[in-house]
C-alpha cells in the first residue's frame, strides 16, 4: 500500500526522496508544495516538473479530507466543518474567528473511547485514530475554504490527542515545520484528560533538541474536579490516572519545558463548585504557573435522547448546570482567591460546535 505523502514530516519525506534517487533539494519543494494546503493532488502541485510528479503518484498516494458541509454561526462568527476521511469516517472540526485571530479546532480520533460524561464524542465509542496527515489537513481544508490564515491551534476537537500519541505528535511537526504552514509552536494547545507517563513523556519530547520547533507548544489538563471521585464521575480514565499523579507530571511537564499549564473546567454548579474546590483550585494555581479556563456546561442530552447519568446522580434540575449568574459567582470566588481565571465563551453552542458538542450522531 502507498504511503499517504501528507502522512510524511519533512525528514521522513527528505528520506524517502533519497531512497528514490531524486536530487534531496526536491524535498523542500514539495514538502512546501503539499503542506501549503492548496493542492489536493499530484497533478496541482506547484512548481514540481511533470516526470517527478509522475514519480510522486507511482510512489506515494494523496488522500486529503472530503469537506461534506459547513455550518455558520453569525452569532458567534465560528464554523462547524463536517470532513469525511479517505476510508470512509467522518469527523468535526471548528473556527471561531475573533478580531484577529482565527483559532481551529481540530480532531485526532473518530470517536473517543474515554467517555467523559460531558462530551458527545465519548458516546460515539471509539472507532479510529486519525493519521497525521488527517489531521493537519483539516487546518489545510479550512484555510483553503475560508481563505483565512490560522493563527492558533487547539487539539480540542473528536478524540484523546495522547491515546493517538505518536500521530499527534508528527502533525506538531509537520505544522511548526518553516517548509510548511509554519506556525509558531507558541499558538499550538494540546489538551488531554491526563494519563501517568505520558504526560511527562510530552514534555520529554518537546525539549528533545531535535524537536526544537514544537518546544512551545502548550498543554491543557481536562481538569473539571479537583476531587478524584468527582472527577472519576466525569471522566472515567480518572480511576487509573489520579491527581496526585497527575501533578506529580504536570510539575515535571512545567520544570521541563517552562510552559505554564492550563487547566480546562466545566462548571457544574452543586459538583465542583464548593469552597473546599475554590481552596484546592487556589493550592493548583500555586503549584506552577497556571490558569485556569472556566467552561460553561454544553448541553449534550438532546444529541444523545437521553439525559446524562450526572444529573440524575446529582440533581434532575437541568437550569442548575446552565445558571449563568451561580457560574459568575463562582468566577468572583476564585478571583477573590487571587486565582487567576478566563471565563470560556460558548462560541458555536447554537449549532452544536462549543465544547463537548462535537460528534457525528446525527449528521
Ligand atoms: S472530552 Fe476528550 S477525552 Fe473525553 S470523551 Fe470527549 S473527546 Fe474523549
Amino acid at each position: 500500500m502507498k504511503q499517504n505523502i501528507l502522512d510524511l514530516t519533512f525528514i521522513e519525506l527528505n528520506n524517502a526522496i533519497f531512497d528514490l534517487d531524486i536530487e534531496t533539494y526536491r524535498a523542500r519543494q514539495i514538502f512546501h508544495s503539499v503542506h501549503s494546503g492548496k493542492s489536493d493532488s499530484f497533478d496541482n502541485l506547484k512548481n514540481i516538473p511533470a516526470d517527478l510528479k509522475k514519480i510522486l503518484s507511482k510512489n506515494f498516494s494523496f488522500e486529503k479530507l472530503k469537506l461534506l458541509k459547513d455550518n455558520f454561526s453569525p452569532e458567534f462568527n465560528t464554523t462547524k466543518f463536517l470532513f469525511e476521511t479517505s476510508t470512509g469516517q467522518k469527523i468535526e472540526s471548528v473556527l471561531i474567528s475573533e478580531k484577529d485571530r482565527n483559532t481551529v479546532c481540530i480532531s485526532t480520533q473518530v470517536g473517543c473511547n474515554v467517555g467523559c460524561e460531558f462530551c458527545a464524542t465519548g458516546k460515539m465509542g471509539f472507532i479510529k485514530n486519525l493519521k497525521p496527515g488527517e489531521i493537519v489537513d483539516q487546518i489545510y481544508q479550512i484555510s483553503k475554504f475560508t481563505d483565512l490564515k490560522p493563527t492558533n491551534i487547539v487539539y480540542m476537537g473528536m478524540g484523546e490527542p495522547f491515546l493517538n500519541y505518536e500521530n499527534m505528535l508528527t502533525s506538531l511537526k509537520i505544522l511548526t515545520d518553516e517548509r510548511g504552514l509554519n506556525i509558531g509552536s507558541r499558538r499550538i494547545t494540546v489538551s488531554t484528560v491526563g494519563f501517568r507517563n505520558k504526560i511527562k513523556k510530552f514534555a520529554d519530547d518537546l525539549s528533545d533538541e531535535e524537536n526544537f520547533k514544537i518546544k512551545n507548544v502548550k498543554l491543557a489538563l481536562s481538569l473539571h474536579s479537583t476531587d478524584n471521585g468527582i472527577r472519576e464521575e466525569i471522566i472515567p480514565t480518572s480511576k487509573k490516572n489520579r491527581l496526585p499523579d497527575l501533578y506529580e507530571e504536570l510539575i515535571y511537564f512545567y520544570r521541563t519545558t517552562g510552559t505554564k499549564i492550563t487547566y480546562e473546567y466545566i462548571f457544574f454548579e452543586g459538583i465542583n463548585d464548593s469552597d473546599n474546590d475554590i481552596k484546592r483550585l487556589k493550592k493548583l494555581s500555586s503549584m506552577v504557573p497556571s490558569n485556569i479556563n472556566i467552561i460553561p456546561f454544553h448541553p449534550i442530552e438532546f444529541q444523545l435522547n437521553k439525559p446524562l447519568d450526572i444529573y440524575n446522580s446529582h440533581t434532575k434540575d437541568i437550569s442548575k448546570f446552565l445558571s449563568k449568574d451561580k457560574l459568575n459567582d463562582f468566577i468572583t470566588r476564585l478571583r477573590n482567591q487571587k486565582v487567576v481565571v478566563n471565563l470560556r465563551t460558548s462560541s458555536g453552542v447554537d449549532i452544536n460546535a462549543a465544547c463537548g458538542q462535537l460528534a457525528v450522531l446525527n449528521n
